[in-house]
């Protein structure tokens, strides 16, 4: 797959978004998309950079039965002097591929795809925002398109990326959420799709979030789907415990999604010579934990709000109060090291980042052959 991307340009450009509003999340959409479609004979082509816009499909395609997709979410940021960095796009990628083995997507060629990210983000550098915490969410996804209504893998299927300007998650300070623990409906279970970041997850979640906000929290804390007793992780966020001075995560099981940002905390404890345990936890044990003091820190991980602190945890009749419903210190620590590796202000010590470069940037001479190549 060494092919080249084609770029369709758009008649016109669309109106940035009001820059005295808050841009909250994915609710603007840039002014191009990626686009690469597949098929048996072909394999992945046909890669274009087209004006953002719907997509025609029909009415029998899989995806709209049978729900086959996969998606990812990653972010690229600004900095202060202007560069634009990606964080860890390859572990996404990576993902991204062990989300279609299990769904009987085909694989992508994962350098190709980030060659795709940077080109589409560079075309869309202007759509970066600037402000403090705020970042270009970048969604790529695979959908399956087959127009046909027996149950089997599709034969065709269509990449895209989307990209939408994103605000900071918390306002101007990390405010701690309230998380329902929830003990009737269950996210995934081993030998499903939990590990897969794919819709179905999110299709199954939507109603025990429904009922946390109808009961004030913000978010839902699932157990394993069989005994509803050993913690899982949240919405869309991995979880964490400070327990006296280590921290405790659960084990990547078959029904936990493997977040990068996940990932990256546990390395940076490490490297911080935090002890961290990955093991089962049960729910029981962590408020009992918790009776005893001994539970000092809560926060969820995920690119989005990148560390999310837990002030509040509701299981059955028993509440308890985390770090006095505050952000700890820990929490902040990996927020702000996170976020400043993110956006060039911390040095990136553990080789996270890609950047960026821009035509402006690229020398002359790759530029045009660049434009040979790829303008149509
Ligand atoms: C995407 C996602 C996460 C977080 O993963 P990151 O790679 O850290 O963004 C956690 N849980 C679920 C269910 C997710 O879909």
């Amino acid at each position: 797959m060494g092919q080249s991307i084609t770029f369709h340009k758009a008649d016109k450009l669309k109106p940035k978004p009001d820059g005295s509003k808050p841009l909250g999340f994915g609710k603007f959409f840039t002014d191009y998309m990626f686009e690469m479609d597949y098929s048996m004979e072909e394999g992945w082509h046909d890669a274009r950079i087209v004006p953002y816009g719907p997509i025609s499909l029909d009415p029998a395609a899989t995806i709209f039965h049978y729900g086959q997709e996969v998606f990812e979410g990653m972010k690229a940021y600004r900095t202060e002097d202007k560069r634009i960095l990606l964080f860890r796009p390859d572990k996404n990628m990576e993902r991204m591929n062990q989300s279609c083995a299990r769904l009987n997507i085909p694989e992508i060629d994962e350098q190709f795809v980030i060659k795709a990210i940077k080109q589409l983000v560079a075309i869309e550098e202007k759509w970066i925002p600037n402000e403090p915490g705020q970042s270009l969410y970048i969604r790529p996804f695979i959908i399956g398109t087959d127009p046909a209504l027996g149950v089997h893998p599709s034969s065709t299927y269509k990449l895209l990326i989307i990209l939408s300007p994103v605000g900071s998650y918390f306002g101007d300070s990390m405010s701690p959420v309230k998380i329902y623990v929830e003990d009737e409906y269950v996210r995934a279970v081993k030998g499903g799709v939990g590990y897969a970041k794919t819709s179905g997850n999110y299709a199954a979640s939507l109603k025990a979030q429904t009922k946390s906000e109808e009961l004030g929290f913000d978010q839902v804390l699932w157990l394993d789907g069989v005994e509803h007793k050993y913690i899982e992780e949240v919405g869309s966020m991995n979880i964490f415990f400070k327990i006296d001075d280590e921290v405790w995560t659960p084990a990547l099981n078959g029904s936990i999604l493997p977040g990068v940002t996940r990932a990256s905390v546990i390395e940076l404890l490490q490297h911080w010579g935090v002890t961290v345990k990955e093991k089962k936890i049960s729910v029981n044990k962590l408020f009992k934990k918790a009776e005893k003091q001994q539970l000092k820190e809560v926060f969820g991980t995920g690119t989005a709000a990148v560390i999310s602190p837990v002030g509040f945890l509701k299981w059955n009749d028993k509440v308890i109060k985390v770090a006095n419903g505050k952000t700890g210190k820990l929490s902040q620590k990996l927020y702000d090291t996170l976020t400043g590796i993110q956006n060039g202000k911390i040095k990136d010590e553990l080789h996270w980042i890609q950047e960026v470069k821009t035509d402006k940037q690229e020398g002359a001479k790759e530029k045009e052959e660049e434009k040979t190549a790829t303008v149509e």
